[in-house]
């Protein structure tokens, strides 16, 4: 679906859709960045290059590695320590949106939220059923 909107790196108004999140011309700025830290991670010996190494060999933006490696730009098998931060604690991850760490813990909270809606179900039939057994 398209949409108007604001790029987030100059501010220019493009049309964003499902490929585009940036504007044309940022979006050729990045391929290019792309390009540059695709040659830097192509050779053998940058194969384990970190992501600040990366950015400090480069110069491109910690953001921007962040955004090509979330994107599946690089294939991550081949390089050991690409990642991206975890939306909620910012620790690296390979893949989704959060890390295992996080991702226990909604568990863990999604469980107590089911368990205290179960239990208020139950009240709230228990209440039903003293409702109906008095109005006999
Ligand atoms: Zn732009
Ligand atoms: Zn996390």
């Amino acid at each position: 679906m398209a949409e108007l909107t604001n790029c987030p790196t100059c501010d220019s108004i493009f049309v964003k859709n499902a490929f585009r999140d940036v504007c044309e011309k940022c979006f050729k700025e990045e391929e290019k960045q792309y390009d540059t830290v695709y040659a830097f991670l192509r050779k053998r010996e940058n194969r384990a290059a970190t992501i600040p190494t990366i950015v400090a060999q480069t110069g491109v933006s910690e953001d921007l590695v962040h955004k090509f490696v979330r994107k599946g730009r690089f294939n991550i098998a081949n390089f050991p320590n690409l990642g991206y931060p975890c939306d909620k604690c910012g620790s690296i991850i390979k893949q989704g949106k959060i890390c295992e760490n996080c991702s226990s813990t909604l568990r863990a909270d999604l469980k107590t939220f089911q368990n205290e809606q179960k239990r208020a179900i139950e009240i709230r039939e228990k209440e039903k059923a003293t409702y109906y057994s008095n109005k006999d």
